[in-house]
């Protein structure tokens, strides 16, 4: 069943607004994408052959501030996943209470594939393509799946050129270097290990022995698997595309990270307790914690049932279905949604933001309490109003952001 990502993510803010006895015209134009643009990204191959990409950049709200949100390069990037994606990060912003809106971009290519000057040309010729879209007071890129640091400072650099002045505000996830945030790259894990100890607290469970799968190997499923073996949690399984390794007794994450780095697959990791095993059979193995941090639409109607966990946490944006969600809420696993879950990404980009605008740095320490604050202070709103309502964490959440997202349509009005 091929599931359309925009309108999966229209159905979660209409659950929502249901809840909320949202007026229909404010939920119309919440649905609604500002503003799309598609281009074609032309470039020359390392072996003299043209290769034309496609790329886009959305935004989907500037209602609270500018765009903000990631640049994705993907061999599945679409437009209809991009004004999802797009919707999110809006959702994302107004959950955390920030001053943004919500954006995405991409470029439909498969990496692997590129050279490393293919990669830069590429980026630097996407960047010059959406020029108009971009800027620290009108949309603010970011790092997504296969984007990095690197790609920032090219698409940074591209943008200073053509303006004639360094302008460090138009992306975050930079290199420190040059006016990146320290705890940034590592800020989707961290903060998704403070939800998850908060959480944990609350429902009495001991996170330092609970078992944990998660699902990708990537910037998120790395740090978070990393950092819970620091807290002596057991990881039994994790997974990247093309497959991943299991152990009932814990697997050794910083002999994994050294593995993959030496350039080798996880299932091809050889030790006498672990064993190969799939993604679909990693998302149904039995554990306290499942981590989807890869790909949308993962839990769909076809798995969720065979779901064993008690919690899970959504490092990936939007990999639980609607339709999952229901069997989800009715086999008692509490769902902790993309939005809060992950989204101490974009709170440091935040944070990487405002310091670049003050050209003011902070410490480590500092990042990671404010950090720590925000998200707290947003999950316990979501906690309560979730029992308030007896609704699930996911849909307390769009209610508490489209109530936000409604005032401030309500408070500018509409132009003209
Ligand atoms: N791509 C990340 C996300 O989906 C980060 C976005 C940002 O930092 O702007 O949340």
């Amino acid at each position: 069943m091929i599931i359309n990502p925009y309108e999966s993510a229209k159905k979660k803010i209409d659950i929502a607004a249901e809840l909320i006895n949202l007026d229909p015209n404010t939920l119309e134009y919440l649905k609604k994408t500002e503003r799309a643009l598609i281009v074609s990204v032309p470039i020359m191959m390392d072996d003299g052959s043209l290769e034309i990409f496609e790329g886009y950049r959305v935004h989907h709200s500037t209602l609270r501030g500018p765009g903000k949100g990631g640049v994705r390069f993907s061999p599945f990037v679409t437009l209809d996943e991009m004004k999802a994606l797009a919707l999110l990060m809006t959702f994302k912003t107004a959950l955390l209470g920030l001053p943004l809106g919500g954006s995405k971009g991409g470029i439909r290519v498969d990496t692997k594939k590129l050279s490393n000057r293919e990669l830069e040309v590429l980026t630097r010729r996407y960047t010059m393509e959406i020029i108009n879209m971009i800027g620290p007071d009108r949309d603010v890129a970011a790092p997504d799946m296969y984007t990095d640091s690197t790609t920032m400072a090219w698409m940074m650099d591209t943008y200073s050129m053509q303006k004639g002045r360094t302008i460090s505000g138009v992306v975050t996830g930079k290199p420190i270097d040059i006016g990146g945030s320290i705890g940034r790259a590592e800020a989707p894990g961290t903060g998704m290990i403070y939800l998850l100890r908060h959480l944990c607290q609350k429902l009495n469970y001991n996170l330092n022995k609970m078992s944990v799968v998660i699902q990708g190997f990537g910037k998120v499923g790395s740090v978070v698997a990393k950092q819970l073996c620091n807290n002596s949690c057991n990881v039994i399984a994790i997974s990247e595309e093309e497959g991943g390794i299991y152990s009932p007794t814990g697997l050794d994450i910083d002999m994994l990270i050294k593995w993959k780095q030496q350039g080798n697959l996880l299932k091809d990791y050889e030790s006498k307790n672990s064993s190969p095993i799939t993604n679909a059979e990693l998302l149904s193995t039995e554990c306290d914690v499942l981590i989807p941090a890869a790909v949308e639409n993962q839990i769909y109607s076809g798995n969720a049932d065979k779901i064993d966990c008690k919690i899970i946490l959504e490092g990936a944006n939007s990999p639980t279905t609607s339709q999952a969600d229901e069997i989800l809420e009715e086999k008692e696993i509490v769902v902790v949604p993309d939005i809060i879950a992950n989204s101490g990404g974009v709170c440091v980009s935040y944070f990487e933001y405002i310091q670049d605008m003050q050209s003011y740095f902070w410490k480590l320490d500092r990042v990671n309490k404010e950090m720590k604050t925000i998200l707290l202070y947003s999950f316990e709103e979501i906690f309560k109003f979730s029992k308030k309502t007896d609704s699930s964490l996911r849909t307390a959440a769009y209610a508490i952001s489209a109530n936000r997202l409604a005032k401030a349509h309500e408070l500018r009005g509409l132009f003209p």
